[in-house]
C-alpha cells in the first residue's frame, strides 16, 4: 500500500481472491490504525503540497497517469476482471473510462472559477467590489465499493488532484489491487509525494480513525447505504458526498419500441452481473405491452452465456462471493415463496448465479424494496404512467430511472413526477457517461459526482471584497 508517497509492505496481509473459483489471486498488506494515522500525517503535510501546486502542474500530471494506465491497460483489465466480477470486456469498458476520468479531472482543472460579487445590491453597499475564489478543501477521506474497483477510485483522485487536495483512498477489501495500480499511475506521473496514499485493510477496523480525524475535512464515500449512514454518523462536522444504492426503476409505456427497449433493460439489468448502483432492477410494463416484452425479455435472457470471466464470448461473470450470491438466492426463494413467479434462472453454482427473471412480485416484497445486487429483474404489469410512477418512487431509494416512450409530454411528465437523480429517456436507468452530475436522492445519497461536479464539493469559495 502507499503511504504518503512510500510503498509499505507488512508482515500480516489479507488475501485477495479471484470468485470465480476461490484462488488467491494476490495479497495486500494488513493495515492497523497506526498506519492509518501515519496517512493521516502525511497528509496534513499533503495538503499544503497540493495546495501550492500550479493547475499546469496539476493536469499534466493528471494527463501523465491516463497515459500510464492507457498503456498498461490489458495489465488494469485483467486486475479488475481477476480480482472482481467483471468479465474481460465489461473490465476494458471501466479501463477506457477511468481515462476518460483522469482526462475529463485535467480539463476541469483548468475551470475552477470564481465570479464577480455585485456588492451594491443592498444599499449602502456601493463602493466595494469583489469576487470568490474556490480553495480547496484540505484533506478527503475516500472509502470505495468493490463493484467498479477502478474507475470509482478515478472518480475520487482525479478531482482531488485537480482541486489541489491531498487524499487518502480506503478501497474495498475484496478489490483493492486496481486501486493501488491507480496509486502507481499517480506515483509514475510524479505527484508529490503525501499527497495520496492507498490503504489496505478492513473499513470496520479501520475506517473510523479516517472518518472521525479532525483533520480531514471530506469524507467522499461510494458504497451501501447501510456503511453510509454509519459513516454519516461518525464523520461530524465534515463535508460528506454520499454516492449509494438503489433499485432503479424502468417504465415501458404503449408506444414504446420493445426491441430497442428489451435489448437495453437486459444489458442494463445484468452488467456486472447486476452488481452495479444504477441497474435495472424494477420494470413497470403497461398492459398492452406486457406478454410481448415478457416473452422477448425471457428470449434475450436466455441467450446470456455465463461463465469464465476471461472468455470474451462470456455475458456474465460470478458474483463477487459466494456469500453473496447465496444471499441473492435467499432473497429469490423468499419472494417465491410469497407467490413470485419464476421466468427463467434461479439456479446457483458457487459465487455464479443465473441472470434471474421474476414476475407476480409484490411492491412490498423485501425484493422490490431493497437493493438486491445481483442478477435478478422484476417485471411489473401497470395500467398506465400514474401507476408506475406511484409504484417506481415507492421506495427510500432514488439514484436514477429509465422511461421508454415516443410522447414528449408523457416523458416530461415523468421528469417532473420521479424522484431520483437522473432520469433517461428512451434508454435504461443503467446510463452514465464521466462528466455529467451523477447521485441519488433519498436513500440514494447525498451531493453528486461527476469530475466538475466532484470539484464544487471538494473545494470551498472564499469571497474577497474590497473597500473602493
Ligand atoms: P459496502 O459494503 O458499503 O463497502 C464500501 C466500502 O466501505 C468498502 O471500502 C468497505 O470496506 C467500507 N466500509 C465498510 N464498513 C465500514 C465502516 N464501518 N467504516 C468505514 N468504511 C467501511 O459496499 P460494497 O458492497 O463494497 O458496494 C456495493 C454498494 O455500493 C451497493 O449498495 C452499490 O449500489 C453501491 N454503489 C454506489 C455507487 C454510486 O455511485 N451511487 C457506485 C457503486 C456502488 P471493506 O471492504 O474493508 O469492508
Amino acid at each position: 500500500m502507499l503511504i504518503g508517497g512510500r510503498w509499505i509492505e507488512k508482515e500480516e496481509t489479507i488475501n485477495v481472491y479471484d470468485p470465480q473459483d476461490n484462488t488467491i489471486f494476490s495479497t495486500v498488506p494488513k493495515a492497523t490504525k497506526e498506519d492509518m494515522l501515519h496517512a493521516i500525517e502525511a497528509a496534513e503535510e499533503g495538503a499544503k503540497i497540493a495546495a501550492q501546486m500550479p493547475v499546469h502542474e496539476r493536469l499534466s500530471i493528471l494527463n501523465k497517469a491516463a497515459d500510464y494506465v492507457l498503456e498498461h491497460s490489458e495489465l488494469y483489465a485483467e486486475t479488475i476482471a481477476s480480482e472482481g466480477s467483471k468479465t474481460i470486456t465489461e473490465a476494458r469498458a471501466e479501463v477506457s473510462r477511468c481515462v476518460d476520468t483522469l482526462r475529463i479531472s485535467a480539463e476541469e482543472a483548468r475551470r475552477i472559477n470564481g465570479e464577480t460579487i455585485p456588492f451594491d445590491q443592498m444599499p449602502g453597499h456601493e463602493n466595494r467590489v469583489g469576487y470568490y475564489y474556490k480553495f480547496p478543501i484540505g484533506i478527503i477521506a475516500a472509502i470505495t465499493p468493490f463493484n467498479d474497483p477502478l474507475n470509482l477510485v478515478a472518480h475520487k483522485i482525479g478531482p482531488a488532484v485537480a482541486s489541489g487536495n491531498a487524499i487518502i483512498v480506503k478501497p474495498a477489501t475484496l478489490t483493492p489491487i486496481s486501486a493501488i495500480l491507480l496509486a502507481e499511475a499517480f506515483d509514475a506521473a510524479g505527484l508529490p509525494e503525501k499527497v495520496l496514499s492507498v490503504i489496505t485493510g478492513s473499513g470496520s477496523e479501520i475506517g473510523d480513525i479516517l472518518i472521525s480525524h479532525p483533520s480531514i475535512r471530506m469524507v467522499s464515500f461510494t458504497g451501501g447505504l447501510e456503511t453510509g449512514e454509519q459513516i454519516a454518523k461518525k464523520a461530524g462536522l465534515k463535508k460528506l458526498s454520499m454516492e449509494l444504492g438503489s433499485n432503479s426503476p424502468v417504465i415501458v409505456l404503449d408506444d414504446a419500441n420493445i426491441e430497442d427497449t428489451v435489448s437495453s433493460c437486459v444489458s442494463g439489468a445484468f452488467w456486472a452481473v447486476g452488481q452495479n448502483c444504477l441497474g435495472v432492477q424494477r420494470i413497470f410494463v403497461t398492459e398492452s405491452n406486457f406478454d410481448e416484452f415478457v416473452q422477448k425479455f425471457i428470449t434475450k435472457t436466455n441467450t446470456y452465456k455465463v461463465g469464465d470471466k476471461k472468455d470474451e464470448a462470456t455475458n456474465m461473470g460470478p458474483l463477487i462471493s459466494e456469500k453473496e450470491a447465496i444471499r441473492v438466492e435467499e432473497w429469490v426463494n423468499e419472494a417465491l415463496d410469497e407467490g413470485a413467479t419464476l421466468l427463467t434462472g434461479g439456479k446457483r453454482d458457487g459465487a455464479f448465479y443465473s441472470p434471474t427473471v421474476l414476475t407476480n412480485v409484490s411492491t412490498d416484497a423485501k425484493i422490490a424494496k431493497e437493493e438486491i445486487f445481483g442478477p435478478v429483474v422484476l417485471l411489473f404489469q401497470v395500467k398506465d404512467l400514474d401507476e408506475a410512477i406511484e409504484k417506481a418512487n415507492d421506495v427510500n431509494y432514488g439514484l436514477q430511472a429509465g422511461i421508454f416512450t415516443k410522447d414528449i409530454k408523457l416523458a416530461f411528465e415523468a421528469i417532473k413526477r420521479l424522484e431520483v437523480g437522473g432520469l433517461m429517456i428512451n434508454d435504461s436507468s443503467d446510463y452514465r457517461i464521466d462528466g455529467m452530475p451523477f447521485g441519488g436522492v433519498k436513500g440514494s445519497g447525498l451531493g453528486r459526482e461527476g469530475v466538475k461536479y466532484t470539484i464544487q464539493e471538494m473545494t470551498e469559495p472564499k469571497v474577497i471584497q474590497f473597500k473602493l
